[in-house]
């Protein structure tokens, strides 16, 4: 079945969960499907959905609980080269005990979504506070490339991605947080060193407003 990931992930989440400490299921595969990645389009860019595994350990340190609210989208730099689908395979395999996830990696091809959109992640650096619990994730890839347009079309894609995310949450464009608002990281690092947060809100209001014109 296409969706299995998908819908085994609503399932544990919902009817046991990681955070009771459940064991999954014996039954459950250990990998996804080879034809789980699903490609849509929303706002002019490619998101290609491409869920981590559900197993044990991914569902303890990656996959949690069900959000109870999402009330903002929350920016990052990836601080690294990786294309989107690096950031996705590479925290795939890490078995380093560390909890952390996004929803979102957006290079300057596609983005891919590796997470629910239900279940909120570990990104924001504050624990169990708003950042956490209660925002979606989106890593703009190839912050540490400084020459070409690599990064700068990274940065675009991820505007389309917000303000798409945005509108169907019916947020606003003060909704956007930087990860530094959350835990004082300096991250997304490029927007941060360029002091361009304000100008990057102004180009995602523009999308959102675009958006929201009756067609
Ligand atoms: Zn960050």
């Amino acid at each position: 079945m296409r969706h299995w990931p998908l819908l085994a992930a609503i399932g544990f989440a919902l009817m046991s969960g990681c955070a009771h400490g459940v064991t999954p299921a014996k039954s459950m595969p250990e990998q996804n499907t080879p034809d789980a990645r699903t490609v849509f389009y929303c706002n002019g860019l490619k998101v290609v959905q491409d869920l981590l595994e559900v197993n044990e350990y991914n569902l303890q340190y990656k996959l949690c609980e069900p959000f109870t609210e999402v009330k903002y989208i929350t920016i990052h730099n990836t601080a690294n080269k990786a294309t989107a689908q690096n950031e996705r395979d590479y925290l795939n395999r890490r078995r380093d005990n560390v909890s952390i996830s996004f929803h979102f990696a957006v290079d300057e091809n596609e983005a891919i979504q590796i997470m629910p959109l239900f279940m909120h992640a570990w990104h924001a650096g504050d624990g169990r506070g708003e950042g956490n619990m209660n925002s979606i994730a989106i890593e703009i890839c190839r912050s540490t490339l400084y020459d070409g347009d690599l990064y700068p079309r990274a940065e675009e894609n991820a505007v389309k991605l917000a303000a798409y995310l945005l509108y169907i949450y019916r947020l606003d464009v003060d909704d956007l947080r930087m990860h530094y608002n959350w835990s004082g990281k300096k991250c997304p690092h490029r927007i941060i060193e360029d002091n361009r947060w304000d100008e990057f809100k102004m180009r995602v209001a523009a999308s959102l407003e675009n958006l929201k014109r009756p067609r």
